[in-house]
């Protein structure tokens, strides 16, 4: 991805960092500083990279499922929308799209165990927060709740969409499952774009990146079936040329 730099490797994967994403912390580290000076720039900086470790882990859920599957994971990039895992491949069968899209949800629904544990633990999980540190465990886990709830929306190519087109392309072509995720995909990214005028504008983003993805993935699920095709006519060619 242009206008990345790789900031670490983990488990041979890279760790990169879209510039655009440093806006974020920059953006919110002024909010703190504004409401509560230096205390509260770090503790929205704190919190900001708490949230980002979650979605990289989130990332690192779909690159690890991958690799159970022989599909390599050369980088993982963070945007201010999110993370990106690029995969070298797409899975063969509609079980392996499956498993990898939901590997990534199910990491965020671990941390909300874990932060729900480490909360009740400590005072109750519904207990009013008492100190800065569970106010943000209490945040971040509500965040990770949310993260589960907005990336398991049927909006194709995120993993909601991706689980609805495994799902469906069990009983229908590849092709047809596709299109059909493709265009759910894309009338639910309409609905993220007339949503992101009056509720958060972060959703206009997402929704040019879910709306052009769709068309992308539809695309390449074209050209594998010419491929194919191709590939059946070669054979049969031959097979009539041998008898
Ligand atoms: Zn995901």
């Amino acid at each position: 991805m242009k206008w990345s730099y790789r900031a670490a490797r983990v488990a041979g994967i890279d760790v990169r960092i879209h510039v655009t994403f440093l806006l974020l912390p920059a953006y919110f580290g002024f909010l703190g500083w504004q409401e509560a000076g230096l205390t509260g720039a770090l503790n929205e900086l704190s919190f900001i990279g708490a949230l980002f470790l979650c979605v990289l882990l989130h990332e690192f859920g779909h690159a690890l499922a991958g690799r159970r599957y022989g599909i390599r994971t050369p980088d993982i990039t963070l945007l201010p929308i999110g993370g990106v895992a690029r995969m070298e491949s797409i899975p063969e069968k509609p079980s392996m799209e499956l498993f990898i899209a939901i590997a990534g949800p199910a990491v965020n629904v671990g941390i909300a165990l874990a932060l729900a544990g480490i909360l009740a633990l400590t005072g109750g999980i519904l207990d009013g927060p008492d100190s800065t540190l569970r106010i943000q465990l209490h945040n971040l886990l509500v965040v990770n709740c949310g993260l589960v709830f907005f990336n398991m929306i049927p909006a194709f190519p995120m993993d909601g969409g991706r689980v609805l087109r495994a799902l469906l392309a069990m009983r229908f072509s590849h092709l047809t499952a596709t299109r059909f995720a493709a265009r759910t995909g894309q009338t639910l990214a309409c609905g993220f774009a007339v949503l992101g005028f009056f509720a958060n504008p972060m959703l206009i983003l997402i929704a040019l990146f879910v709306f052009s993805g769709a068309r992308e993935e539809l695309q390449h699920a074209i050209q594998r079936q010419q491929y194919e095709e191709l590939l059946q006519e070669i054979a049969r060619r031959r097979g009539s040329f041998e008898s």
